[in-house]
């Protein structure tokens, strides 16, 4: 039974002008590229061709929106992190987010997807005090727990919530062993529903 039902894809934007209509209310992926974003969206909505679409060649750069019930999205947002891509695609990329995550009016909540057993790259942390600035209800995944034993989980959950501080609540996850996946759930339901 899909826990997102109604859940489909909407579309892809690679310019801003291609977003959907700002309404309504979304919460939004984000991560480095194989923190396992697509895997927890998956995992989280319970429908497999929301990661597939996510992970179609060509729309890894894109913004992809998916409908929920009516008024209510997920976005997932373009992986960050690739070590080899061309400038001008970086800078592609760094427009195509801020536009996003600077002006829209219907995010109303930010996942963050971190890989459990790297803890937070400067991206992250810069992540983190940007939303703190912002006050944008924030929820960081630790990604691939399932990786770690019972005193590794600890101590990175531990480690990450002192620096993400009041900015964002933070919980261990694993698409594999589906660890978190109810409390992610709940979280972004409650998010969504305001
Ligand atoms: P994305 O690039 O952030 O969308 O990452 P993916 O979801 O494609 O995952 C990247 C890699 O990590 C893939 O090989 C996944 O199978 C693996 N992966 C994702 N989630 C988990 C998890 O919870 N546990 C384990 N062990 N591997 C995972």
């Amino acid at each position: 039974m899909p826990h997102f039902p109604e859940a489909q894809f909407l579309t892809s934007s690679w310019q801003p002008h291609q977003f959907p209509p700002d309404e309504g209310r979304e919460v939004a992926f984000v991560g480095r590229s194989n923190a396992g974003k697509s895997s927890a969206l998956n995992a989280i909505s319970g429908r497999r061709d929301l990661a597939r679409t996510s992970k179609t060649p060509g729309r890894t750069q894109l913004i992809n929106f998916f409908d929920l019930k009516s008024g209510q999205r997920l976005v997932d947002l373009p992986g960050y992190g690739y070590a080899k891509v061309p400038a001008e695609m970086q800078r592609h990329w760094q427009h195509l987010m801020t536009s996003y995550m600077e002006k829209r009016s219907a995010l109303v909540a930010l996942v963050i997807v971190m890989d459990a057993r790297r803890g937070l790259t400067e991206f992250d942390e810069q992540m983190l005090t940007w939303v703190g600035g912002r006050s944008l209800k924030t929820r960081v995944l630790l990604t691939k727990s399932d990786k770690l034993n019972r005193s590794e989980s600890t101590r990175v959950l531990r480690d990450v919530q002192a620096v993400a501080g009041e900015a964002a609540s933070v919980q261990l996850f694993s698409a594999v062993k589906k660890t978190g996946v109810e409390e992610a759930r709940g979280w972004i339901l409650a998010a969504l529903a305001g």
